[in-house]
């Protein structure tokens, strides 16, 4: 087992890919730290679940990370609890679908404080304990919106490729201290984000949902196929894995071709 002994965090492991992340890390080992916004009752489920199928230990914080301060007092728990964090994967976000001059400001807001400055604050928390152990891992969940942009998404395609840059200056500040950083750029992958996401297309570009996941999703992806959830997972692995020890400062391009375009 590769993190025997080592803290993840995974932040919006709820559901779709983090949660695949976070099973895949798990199965590697490393104890623990899921979050997400769910309902009451749901979090002991879920740590119940963890536990019982990978024997390893879990916690679980419902910060909001659009809150710098709940960011802290994840982050806090993570120390406390965990004895720090050794790899970060930064991969909560949400979508919003609107031409930008309808876009309303408050999604805008809550895409950049959640894609993209909630990485930068569990990043700047997290990394001094990283350079001191002289051993961690961050991995951002990007997107193909990190590398190219799609009409309607403004705020998403924004943020994505301000996570790119994060994800490179902070690859540059812990190259020489043992801590790499790099992002995964899915395409397509079918999870509850992307359900609503066909909903919210079919209604701004006034066709059926059918024809959002034909002509709209699948038309940019060139193998016109979903990705899955644990095809990023085993991306996530490899890239805290020795293997992928010299892949620092990486856009890695999952999306079955479409940013080759
Ligand atoms: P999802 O909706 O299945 O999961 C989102 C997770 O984020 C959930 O755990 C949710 O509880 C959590 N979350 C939402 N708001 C939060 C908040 N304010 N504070 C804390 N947690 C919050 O989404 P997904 O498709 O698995 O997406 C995960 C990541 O992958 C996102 O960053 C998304 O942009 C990225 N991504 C998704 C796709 C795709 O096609 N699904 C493609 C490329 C990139």
């Amino acid at each position: 087992m590769l993190h025997r002994g080592k803290t993840a965090l995974v932040t919006g492991s709820t559901s779709g890919i983090g949660k695949a992340i976070a099973e895949a890390l798990a199965a590697e080992g490393a104890d623990i730290v899921l979050n997400g916004l769910v309902e009451p009752g749901e979090d002991e489920k879920l740590v119940a679940d963890f536990e019982s199928r990978f024997g390893v230990k879990v916690g679980f914080s419902g910060a909001n990370l659009t809150d710098p301060e709940a960011i802290e007092g994840l982050i806090g728990y993570a120390t406390r609890d965990f004895g720090g964090v050794d790899i970060l994967v930064n991969n909560a976000g949400v979508q919003h679908v609107a031409p930008v001059e309808d876009f309303p400001v408050a999604k805008w807001d809550l895409i950049i404080s959640l894609n993209l400055s909630a990485a930068f604050h569990t990043t700047r928390m997290t990394m001094a304990g990283m350079k001191e152990k002289g051993w961690g891992r961050i991995v951002n969940t990007a997107s193909a919106h990190a590398l190219v942009a799609s009409p309607y998404k403004a705020a998403y395609v924004a943020a994505k490729h301000g996570i790119a840059g994060l994800t490179k200056v902070v690859a540059l500040e812990g190259a020489e201290h043992g801590v790499r950083c790099n992002a995964i750029c899915p395409g397509y992958v079918h999870t509850p984000l992307v359900d609503a996401q066909i909903t919210d297309t079919a209604r701004a570009r006034g066709i059926s949902e059918e024809e959002v996941k034909r002509d709209v999703l699948l038309a940019a992806q060139p193998t016109k196929q979903f990705v899955t959830a644990e095809q990023v997972a085993a991306m996530a692995v490899f890239l805290t894995s020795p293997s992928g020890d010299q892949v620092n400062g990486a856009l890695m391009q999952m999306d079955g071709g479409w940013a080759a375009h």
